[in-house]
């Protein structure tokens, strides 16, 4: 049997693997295909590729893009998204400069809070891809503000939180009509985050083409639901561990081994369905 993992972050965005890295953990958790899926960048696609040349492991191109509906963040994947996309690489250069701007809101934030908090405290938890609120909750930690990114998220960061800010985000239509444009399959990521299934419908009559069901906060019961609606709409099923390395409590990659014929068939559906 092949399985694979389509939901991997690296440096590029807020995992601490780099992409030699992630293809060494991949090799370990004995994967055959893995996605990287970073934050609203693709430079991690090209190094991840070159990282695994000498592996036996299938690298999907991916992206997980930051959508905003109704005040919240809406993750949609794009698989087999085509990095030279000169609209997307224009799209992102702009998000990127937006999750800059917003490092400063929240650090302002929670300067009112009186926690002390430079941006570039942040930024130097990173290594020049996108930033967000993970670098924010290692930047607290290593300041001693917290004592793990999850107390982080718990009492500042979450969507809820004190010094949650959102920031200017495409709409989910926009983010499924970049993905597809191109060339790529979009996906929503991790509907259990949405805490709203009528959502689910709503973001498929935008275009979406699959749901990732098979995700590590996924219970039995909702993947049972998911898979019914995936069936009845005729939506691909993809899943993965969305491991950050270390950046997260645990290195998740190998909790989540999909059939590697559910690859095949988001390949097959590349280009329209
Ligand atoms: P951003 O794109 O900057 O909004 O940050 C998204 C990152 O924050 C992703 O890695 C999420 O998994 C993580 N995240 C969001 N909410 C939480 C939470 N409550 N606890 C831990 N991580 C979270
Ligand atoms: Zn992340
Ligand atoms: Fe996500
Ligand atoms: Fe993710």
């Amino acid at each position: 049997m092949k399985y694979a993992d389509l939901h991997l972050h690296t440096v590029y965005s807020d995992s601490t693997y780099t992409p030699q890295e992630l293809i060494a953990a991949s090799v370990k958790a004995g994967l055959s295909a893995i996605s990287v899926v970073d934050h609203d960048t693709v430079e991690g696609i090209a190094p991840t590729i070159a990282a695994a040349k000498k592996e036996n492991i299938e690298v999907v191109p991916g992206i997980e893009l930051s959508a905003e509906y109704e005040q919240s963040e809406v993750h949609i994947l794009g698989y087999y998204v085509d990095c030279a996309n000169k609209e997307l690489l224009l799209k992102l250069a702009k998000v990127q400069q937006n999750r800059i701007d917003r490092i400063h809101k929240i650090t302002e934030k929670l300067k009112e809070l009186g926690l002390a908090l430079e941006p570039d405290d942040v930024f130097k938890q990173g290594t020049g891809g996108t930033v967000g609120r993970l670098h924010v909750a290692r930047a607290m930690v290593e300041k001693g503000l917290v004592s793990s990114t999850y107390e982080a998220f718990q009492k500042y960061l979450g969507d809820k939180g004190p010094a949650f800010f959102l920031g200017f985000r495409v709409s989910p239509q926009e983010a499924v009509s970049l993905i597809r444009n191109a060339g790529g399959v979009p996906v929503l990521a991790h509907p259990c985050t949405l805490h709203n299934d009528e959502l689910i419908l709503k973001f498929i009559s935008c275009g979406i083409m699959g749901l990732e069901i098979y995700y590590p906060e996924h219970s039995q019961g909702m993947i049972n639901l998911y898979l019914d609606i995936a069936k009845n709409y005729n939506l691909l099923v993809t899943g993965g561990s969305d491991c950050h390395g270390k950046g997260k409590s645990e290195v998740r990659i190998g909790s989540i081994k999909l059939p590697y014929e559910l690859v095949e068939e988001i390949k097959a559906a590349k280009g329209g369905r």
